[in-house]
């Protein structure tokens, strides 16, 4: 079928689809609701019958329902090369063959989930008539995103002896395996996070081989090599649908991506006339439905909420079932998604194709759409942590939405601060959109309103931007960086006094690097007294994720122009390994380290006033 057929077919259907989504909301957890696909389809239930029948594969409902079923032999930072079985070959042959099956795109281009791709594409093309006259003038400033992997080079050349061609896999699988490592803190064993990690990267190998932004990583065989173990070794009742998930997730890239450029090429007035005669722009409940399974959130949440640390939150088959009854849960979960649409929203609207709920809104709205985002994502992590609803897992999903914000900042794809750098080069008013707030104007939070989107359907921000004092932004702080339980009255007050000392600075000083970058020192500070009780035992572990609060301070967040020799990758892969090497501590311990270097860096990049995805987001608002 032609891609102007599949088109055709989704959008003639696109006011029963709009009615589907609205009437009948769709368990965003569940393919056969989204009417993406049935377990029966041929390529799927092939995948999930040899999934369900490998030998050592537990029986269903068997506790817990993510957990390591055969021994892996890749160790991340220690091996020198992935390793590979033949039950993860014949796995790894039926997921791509599912993947690229002719009939499962075919069923994926009909279903509701297309039709709101090619809304949202309609929305963006027409809204960046008006709202994106910006666009070229600042493209040209930030770096290009993609081919990260010759960065990443420096660093893996070490343990993979020189090759590339067996660095390759182990770059891609790790790069997975710290998501899940940095948010699903609760699970002690590593394993899991690294076996995870692979899995999810099916939905890689087929979205960026040969595309726009491929990180440069080779052919199909590579990211094959990378998934083997995580489809042979991980096991259990949560792990076949995930599978099963992450493939959908990789067939619906495909789709979506045809989708959206075959609408991205239609004359202007025609996308209008198209919203118009139906119902207007795609709607924030239907763009992030879609959004939700572009992104792999489905089959990668099943996999860390199915493991012991999280099961209690998730049905047998690894549903975080609370994000069904609270929105501030289900916002925290988003946030995944939204510091990616924070951080790529001007490679998505100068490189990319526009899917992004922040260009979304921009285009449909202007800039009071998106004026306060990055706050408001800050507010839903400090929200879920106070919320009293009576569902289970408000902390537990505090501390994944932390790490979302650190993952995207950190890892080497985005370049934040290259980006910020670049947009310091243009031209005054340019410059200008882009700096950080003014002494006095810092002190700034969002609240959100209720609700499970951060927009109302006509995408009016469902938050509001308000100033606060030191103490405000103190409080935070300390809820963000201390375990519960753990720390002594004594500990709070001291961490108050260093909290308050380094903000107090932040809010007061002038945009002067030289005098802001010493301020690393007061962040590690707060890290150490956190963790005072630890430090006697585990001094080893605590220093070396101490020295990457101050480097990720001056490198990322305020930015020293390359001055010390530091490099976004060497961060990345210092902090991963290190982060990771936690899971060997005993499980308190280990924890509470984790919790206050999420906590610490996440208050750097939020709280200081020098937020770098407020300054990227905001400056589109000031500017479109
Ligand atoms: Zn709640």
């Amino acid at each position: 079928m032609s891609i102007n057929a599949i088109e055709l077919l989704a959008e003639s259907r696109i006011s029963a689809h709009r009615s589907y989504l609205k009437t009948l909301t769709p368990d965003i957890w569940s393919p056969k609701e989204c009417l993406l696909v049935e377990d029966s389809e041929p390529s799927i239930h092939g995948l999930i019958s040899l999934c369900e029948g490998r030998s050592n594969n537990p029986s269903p409902g068997s506790e817990p329902y993510t957990q390591v079923i055969a021994e892996p032999g890749y160790v991340p930072y220690t091996s020198g090369k992935v390793s590979t079985t033949t039950v993860g070959d014949e796995m790894c042959r039926l997921a791509v063959e599912a993947v690229f099956s002719k009939d499962l795109q075919q069923l994926l281009s009909a279903g509701p989930l297309a039709t709101a791709a090619i809304l949202a594409a309609a929305t963006v093309a027409v809204g960046k008539t008006k709202a994106g006259k910006w666009i070229p003038e600042v493209g040209v400033l930030i770096p290009k995103k993609g081919n990260e992997v010759l960065a990443l080079w420096q660093e893996y050349r070490k343990w993979a002896s020189g090759k590339m061609e067996h660095a390759a896999p182990m770059m891609i699988r790790d790069f997975f395996g710290s998501a899940l490592a940095w948010q699903f803190i609760r699970i002690n064993d590593g394993r899991i996070h690294d076996l995870g990690g692979a899995i999810m990267c099916i939905t890689t190998g087929s979205d960026f081989v040969g595309s726009a932004d491929d990180p440069g990583l080779g052919d199909m065989e590579i990211y094959l090599s990378a998934m083997n173990e995580g489809l042979a070794c991980l096991g259990g009742s949560a792990v076949t649908p995930a599978i099963r998930d992450a493939v959908l997730c990789a067939a619906f890239m495909q789709t979506r991506k045809a989708v959206t450029a075959v609408t991205m090429k239609r004359d202007i007035e025609e996308l209008k006339r198209l919203l118009a005669n139906n119902n207007g722009p795609v709607t924030p409940g239907e763009f992030m439905t879609m959004r939700w399974w572009e992104a792999a959130m489905v089959g990668y949440h099943r996999i860390g909420l199915g493991a012991d640390g999280y099961r209690h939150l998730a049905d047998d088959t690894g549903v975080f079932t609370a994000t069904r009854k609270c929105g501030k849960i289900r916002r925290a979960v988003d946030n995944l998604i939204r510091y990616d649409e924070a951080v790529d929203i001007i490679f998505d609207a100068t490189q990319g194709d526009g899917l992004n709920e922040a260009l979304v809104a921009m285009s449909a709205a202007g800039s009071k759409g998106i004026a306060g985002y990055a706050h408001a994502l800050a507010a839903v992590t400090d929200e879920v942590f106070h919320c009293d609803c009576g569902e289970e897992g408000h902390i537990d999903v505090g501390e994944m939405s932390m790490a979302s914000c650190l993952w995207y900042a950190i890892i080497p794809r985005y370049l934040i601060r290259a980006q910020l750098d670049g947009l310091e080069k243009g031209s005054p008013a340019i410059q200008n959109a882009f700096a950080p707030a003014k002494p006095g104007e810092r002190n700034v939070i969002a609240q959100t309103l209720p609700g499970e989107q951060l927009h109302t359907d006509s995408w009016d921000p469902l938050w509001t931007v308000t100033g606060t004092d030191i103490s405000g932004l103190v409080s935070r702080t300390l809820k963000r960086v201390l375990l519960e339980d753990v720390y002594s009255e004594e500990i709070y007050h001291r961490c108050n006094d260093i909290a308050t000392d380094v903000l107090t600075d932040c809010m007061s000083m002038e945009y002067d690097k030289p005098q802001l970058l010493p301020l690393s020192e007061k962040w590690c500070r707060l890290f150490d007294e956190a963790l005072i009780n630890f430090r006697e035992d585990f001094s080893g572990p605590i220093a070396a994720l101490r020295e990457l609060v101050g480097r990720i301070w001056i490198h990322l967040i305020i930015g020293d122009n390359g001055e010390n020799g530091d490099t976004h990758a060497r961060i990345f892969v210092d902090m991963d390994r290190h982060f990771r090497s936690t899971y060997s501590l005993p499980a308190l311990a280990g924890r509470a380290i984790r919790r206050a270097y999420l906590g610490t860096v996440s208050s750097s990049m939020e709280f200081s006033g020098f937020n770098p995805y407020h300054c990227l987001v905001e400056g589109v608002t000031r500017i479109c």
